[in-house]
């Protein structure tokens, strides 16, 4: 089926009290262990790219190349949405354009008018296209790609200002964190998701910062509105452990130990089982 924007899955997961994870992919394998994970539990899933990772695997069209012949050749059934995380203002158009399915347009950084110029630009555009846009609301804090967040809690109102442009999805900051969580970590403020819902009633909202954040609250944040997790430390962190067991039970020095595909392949595992627990966590699993 190709790729699909997020609006229908989101809808329906916002609807009926689960949410779809984004993993963010950063090269072949991640993305195949991702898209693999998601047809054996028939859940959907929206794969995510920073403009770094895009950088790295040279450039947006590589990407979406990769993502849908990949989709074709491993018979993809389930919805799979290709999202841009974090969009500057000139990589949303620039992803637009190489065939992304979803953008984030993160304008939080921008004085709130500022920001709405913007999204409502990028609303009209995505609209016209049938794409889905995600918008942000009070930096998320902890670091993202070199841009440092201060941790900042939304203001509802402004919420709702950004909400009646016509995003398809909101992301509102409400003490999560990118990256991994501090020992003296507060939680997240309920109080405000609350508010942000009833505010923007009908719209999905979006959680980033899913690395570390207890089950619990998981749960309770997808309860209050949130239909999208986004999850990217967390694969990279179990991908790391993995290789490093590998390589320290000296495992690179037997046989073809050293084949990139035997090296890569406990890593890969690693991310599978991740991606695994955290569709059962989310409730996405037979939801495809
Ligand atoms: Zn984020």
């Amino acid at each position: 089926m190709g790729i699909v924007s997020v609006e229908q899955m989101l809808l329906k997961a916002y609807n009926n009290g689960y949410a779809v994870g984004q993993f963010n992919i950063n090269n072949l394998e991640w993305t195949k262990a991702v898209l693999q994970t998601a047809q054996e539990l028939n859940s959907p899933v929206i794969l995510g790219v920073s403009e770094g990772a895009a950088k790295y695997m040279t450039g947006y069209k590589v990407v979406t190349a990769m993502v849908k012949a990949m989709v074709d050749s491993l018979k993809i059934t389930v919805p799979v949405a290709l999202h841009l995380d974090h969009g500057t203002y000139e990589g949303s158009f620039a992803a637009i354009e190489a065939g992304f399915s979803s953008i984030m347009f993160d304008g939080s950084h921008y004085p709130i008018q500022e920001n709405i110029e913007k999204t409502k630009e990028l609303v009209a555009l995505t609209k016209k296209l049938g794409l889905s846009i995600e918008a942000e609301v009070g930096a998320i804090g902890g670091e993202e790609d070199g841009v440092i967040g201060g941790g900042e809690v939304a203001d509802p109102n402004e919420c709702k200002m950004i909400a009646d442009l016509g995003v398809t999805i909101l992301a509102a900051g409400i003490g999560n964190i990118h990256g991994k969580y501090p020992e003296n970590w507060k939680g997240l403020n309920f109080d405000v998701l609350q508010e942000v819902n009833n505010i923007t009633k009908g719209v999905p909202l979006v959680l980033h910062g899913g690395t570390g954040i207890p089950s619990d609250m998981i749960k309770k944040a997808i309860s209050m509105g949130v239909s999208k997790i986004n999850v990217n430390t967390e694969c990279q962190l179990v991908f790391a452990e993995a290789t490093r067991k590998y390589i320290e039970a000296g495992k690179d020095l037997q046989g073809k130990g050293f084949d990139p595909r035997k090296l890569l392949a406990p890593g890969v595992e690693a991310i599978k089982q991740s991606v695994r627990d955290k569709m059962t966590l989310f409730g996405s699993v037979n939801q495809a």
